[in-house]
């Protein structure tokens, strides 16, 4: 075995096929700790390494052709590849799009476009690495609360599995229609629960903890080592060289825990030589990561979310909090902001203006950007990765903002009204 689960708070060691979400001992998050000394011994170290994932760029070959499985050695070592569950997943777009930096005052922009996965969003990469594990341990029902983008990922992968059952539990009326239309396609069992999501993460805990029914949601350490490659991938498509700068939007803080997470390997592994700065986003209805970052971080705070275009991360009481204040306090000079509606509408406008459709969470971490632009926290030639989590697709709700608002012009089928319509 390469790997082990271990406990972030008291490093108690936790046996890997055991089905168990917190620590034992002291009931902490868990994580995936890996033989990093062995990995790199086993595969001759970084640049090997670096050489190994660079030849399987552009395969064919299952499973190596996914953007998560692409690195399957610092991910989920010990899984057998003919239990992986893949569709495949990630290879997603890194754009740089010259309209788009003008706009937010920026030399050297990328945004990694996560709304490019197989159900549009990021959390396919944590999903095929968490159905993955579950069918690895036989087991048979699945289960997540979700504020949309969980549940349709989740949905999808057990969908391929036979003999798997997924169940999801969604806020009532506090998702896009097109996440829920989604979850029912798959054919989940799709529960409407009359509360918010923290009260259905409550719920979905109580039940995987009750009966056989093994929980998905990002507290199972499992589902963050497949969101690691993101940031593996950026790094990647930059030809391996670091940005000076990611910028992700933050709801129950099992991204930015993964990202991190990935880079500290990265860096142990000798595939990169020196960490980024982060800036965590949250939005101002849901911002109690923010709060915690204001004190020092000297104490949890959480909050009752209020409703927000950005719904995917209205969300008051992160679950993977002490992963994500780790992460933001071993990266030297990483920051937290939250920012407001129009702002993040703004964002998103701008993004998809610069033909890049981002979801209304995405614009949140791109507002973020404005802000620390603005502030000088970012400088003006640092290079940045903004995270987009979703695509615009998936919430075609949230209207376009402002007075810069595209609407359909109604016309006549006639040619005439038509050239009159465009002014020729
Ligand atoms: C889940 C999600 C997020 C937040 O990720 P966390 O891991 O919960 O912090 C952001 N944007 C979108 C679109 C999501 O689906
Ligand atoms: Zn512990």
């Amino acid at each position: 075995m390469s790997s082990t689960l271990r406990c972030i708070a008291c490093d108690a060691r936790h046996e890997p096929r055991e089905v168990r979400y917190r620590c034992a001992r002291c009931d902490d998050l868990l994580e995936v700790a890996h033989d990093l000394d062995r990995i790199g011994r086993e595969h001759g170290g970084g640049d090997a390494l670096r050489e190994l994932f660079e030849a399987r760029l552009g395969s064919r070959e299952r499973p190596y052709h996914s953007g998560v499985w692409r690195y399957h050695e610092v991910i989920l070592p010990d899984l057998p590849l003919g239990d992986v569950v893949s569709k495949p997943e990630g290879n997603t777009s890194l754009y740089r799009v010259e309209a788009i930096e003008r706009a937010f005052d920026a030399a050297e922009l990328h945004i990694k476009h996560e709304g490019e996965n197989p159900t549009l969003s990021f959390k396919d990469r944590g999903m095929t690495a968490g159905v993955s594990w579950a069918k690895h341990l036989g087991m048979a029902r699945v289960a997540c609360a979700s504020t949309g983008d969980t549940s349709a990922a989740l949905a999808a992968y057990a969908a391929g599995v036979d003999g798997l059952d997924a169940a999801v539990l969604l806020p009532r009326g506090k998702i896009s229609p097109e996440q829920l239309a989604q979850a029912l396609a798959y054919g989940a069992t799709t529960l409407a629960v009359d509360g918010d999501f923290d009260v259905c993460m409550r719920l979905v805990r109580e039940l995987s903890a009750a009966h056989p029914v093994y929980l998905l949601n990002s507290m199972n350490p499992f589902r963050i080592e497949g969101q690691k490659a993101i940031g593996l991938e950026v790094i990647q498509q930059l030809g391996w060289r670091v940005p000076d700068w990611f910028v992700i939007p933050v709801g129950n803080a099992g991204n930015v825990s993964a990202l991190g997470k990935g880079l500290i390997e990265a860096k142990a592994l000798g595939l990169i030589d020196r960490l980024p700065r982060i800036a965590a986003i949250q939005a101002e209805a849901a911002d109690p990561f923010h709060r915690s970052f204001l004190g020092g971080f000297r104490e949890r705070v959480t909050v009752t979310a209020r409703p927000t275009a950005a719904s995917a991360i209205r969300i008051g009481a992160p679950v993977s909090h002490d992963k994500a204040r780790r992460v933001i306090e071993r990266f030297e000079g990483s920051v937290v902001r939250a920012v407001g509606e129009d702002e993040l509408l703004e964002a998103k406008t701008i993004a998809d203006r610069g033909g890049v459709a981002v979801c209304p969470n995405s614009g949140v971490a791109l507002a973020g950007l404005r802000r620390l632009r603005t502030e000088g926290v970012i400088g003006r030639a640092e290079s940045v990765v903004v995270i987009a989590t979703a695509h615009g697709a998936k919430f075609s709700q949230v209207a376009d903002h402002g007075e810069a608002a595209n609407r359909p012009r109604p016309v006549a089928a006639e040619l005439d009204a038509i050239v009159a319509a465009l002014g020729l």
